[in-house]
């Protein structure tokens, strides 16, 4: 019973930790619930969806995150991109910046 215990509660600080970082919320509580100390620590490790820096395929247009060296839309070979785009967290960070105080 005690493992039990142990294993939902490693799973629910994985999920955080893994919601946290723009992914899913399940399956690091999976993860982490599953392999409980290294499945959190995978979590804390994993990095930031949302502060990947995104770039456009020159194919369909859609935005991937700039490391994917195929666009999972159109399957064009994407070569590393001179421009990139910002990533989600620093244009959230600027349109919070941009907003009027109050
Ligand atoms: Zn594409």
């Amino acid at each position: 019973m005690g493992l039990v215990v142990i294993m939902f509660f490693f799973g629910l600080a994985g999920g955080v930790v893994g919601r946290m970082k723009g992914s899913s919320f399940f399956v690091w509580f999976l993860i982490s619930g599953l392999i409980p100390f290294f499945g959190l620590l995978a979590a804390v490790c994993y990095r930031w969806e949302d502060r990947e820096l995104r770039r456009q395929c020159p194919g369909c247009g859609r935005v991937v995150k700039l490391h994917d060296t195929m666009c999972t839309r159109c399957g064009t070979d994407l070569d590393f991109p001179a421009v990139a785009i910002a990533s989600e967290e620093s244009v959230r960070h600027r349109l919070a910046a941009s907003r009027p105080p109050g």
